[in-house]
């Protein structure tokens, strides 16, 4: 197994998916992709421009991984 596969395998989208990222980034301590970290950054901008959870034409743009990650951090405020 390659330094990149290791690596991937903290972002729970990655393990499978290819290209694999050769650099990852961290929201909130949970280390994710580039890809999901931008993922993550719309739809929180989308949450608090709703002032709520988007609704589901918007929420379906989004991973399951990633709307998770934004509503815990949303909980914790
Ligand atoms: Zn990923």
């Amino acid at each position: 197994m390659s330094e990149y596969q290791e690596k991937a395998k903290e972002c729970k989208c990655c393990s499978k998916h290819v290209p694999l990222p050769t650099v990852l980034r961290e929201y909130n301590g949970t280390v994710v992709c580039p890809t999901t970290f931008s993922n993550i950054v719309e739809y929180k901008r989308l949450w608090e421009s709703f002032g709520s959870r988007p609704m589901g034409s918007i929420r379906k743009h989004f991973s399951e991984y990633v709307q998770q990650i934004v509503e815990q951090s949303i909980d914790k405020n």
